[in-house]
C-alpha cells in the first residue's frame, strides 16, 4: 500500500529554530511542497543523525512525513551543505538574505520550480569565487520578483507596450519602463545604463553573469530601484538589508 503522507523531495534550509527540549523546528524551501515547516525530532542531540542535516543553508534530499499540522523528518540525504558560505562574512549575510527573501516573498505550499532553481544556483554561484556578489544578488532579487508575480517589464514600455530599445523611467504603478511619449508618474528616473544593466541581469543566465561588470554608480541604481521594489511588494522587509549595507560601509 502506498502511503500518500510521505514525501521526498529536494529542499534547502532557510530558517531553524529550537523546538522543546531536543527538537528543533525547520522552514525549508521545497522543490516539490515550497515552503514548509517540519519538526525534527531529537535534531539537538550531539549524536542525532538529524544534526548536520538541518544546519541552515544545507541542500538536501529529504523525506517528510504529513501531521496535522507540521511535518516530520523521517530521513535524508546532504546534497550540498554551503556550510563553506559561513565562513565568510559577506557570503553569509547575502545567503541569509537570499533564505529571509524566500521566507517573505513565499505563501506556505506554494509550488514553484523555477524559483527554487534559482535558489540553489545563486547558491552554488556565491559559494564560488567567480563573480560579483552584488550582481548576482540583483539578478536573484529581479528573478524572485518574476517568479512570485511582479514581473518587471523592460523590453516594452510598460504604459502602451511599444516596443523599446531603453528608457530613462521606470513606473511603479504600470511595473516597468516607459517610452518617451508617455507619462512620467509615480515612478523613477534612472541612467539609461541602469536601465539596460536591469535588462541584461533578468535576461542573462545566471551562470553567465560573471561576464557583466557594472560600474559603483549603476549598481546604487539598480540596487534602489529592486529594494524598492521588493519593500514593496511584500508584506514584510528584510532584515537583513541593514546589515548588507553595513557591511559594504
Ligand atoms: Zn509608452
Amino acid at each position: 500500500m502506498v502511503n500518500l503522507s510521505i514525501f521526498e523531495t529536494k529542499a534547502v534550509i532557510i530558517k531553524t529554530q529550537d523546538f522543546k527540549e531536543n527538537d528543533k523546528l525547520v522552514w525549508f524551501y521545497t522543490e516539490k511542497l515550497g515552503k514548509i515547516t517540519a519538526v525534527v525530532r531529537g535534531a539537538k542531540k550531539s549524536k542525532s543523525k538529524f544534526l548536520a542535516l538541518t544546519l541552515p543553508l544545507c541542500y538536501g534530499e529529504y523525506v517528510l512525513y504529513k501531521g496535522k499540522n507540521l511535518y516530520t523528518l523521517q530521513e535524508g540525504k546532504i546534497i550540498n551543505s554551503f556550510q563553506g558560505l559561513l565562513n565568510d562574512l559577506s557570503k553569509l549575510t547575502y545567503s541569509s538574505y537570499l533564505c529571509e527573501l524566500i521566507d517573505i516573498a513565499c505563501e506556505d505550499n506554494e509550488v514553484n520550480h523555477e524559483l527554487f532553481r534559482n535558489l540553489v544556483t545563486t547558491l552554488y554561484l556565491l559559494n564560488t569565487d567567480a563573480l560579483d556578489y552584488e550582481i548576482l544578488i540583483r539578478a536573484f532579487e529581479l528573478r524572485l520578483l518574476k517568479n512570485t508575480g511582479y514581473n518587471l517589464i523592460l523590453d516594452n514600455c510598460s504604459i502602451c507596450r511599444k516596443k523599446i530599445a531603453s528608457a530613462n523611467y521606470i513606473s511603479l504603478s504600470y511595473y516597468g519602463g516607459v517610452c518617451e511619449e508617455c507619462p512620467k508618474e509615480h515612478g523613477l528616473y534612472i541612467s539609461k545604463g541602469a536601465y539596460n544593466a536591469l535588462r541584461f541581469l533578468m535576461n542573462m543566465n545566471l551562470d553567465k553573469l560573471y561576464r557583466l561588470n557594472l560600474n559603483e554608480e549603476i549598481k546604487a541604481e539598480i540596487e534602489k530601484v529592486i529594494t524598492f521594489l521588493i519593500s514593496n511588494n511584500y508584506a514584510k522587509r528584510p532584515k537583513s538589508l541593514d546589515m548588507l549595507k553595513f557591511i559594504k560601509e
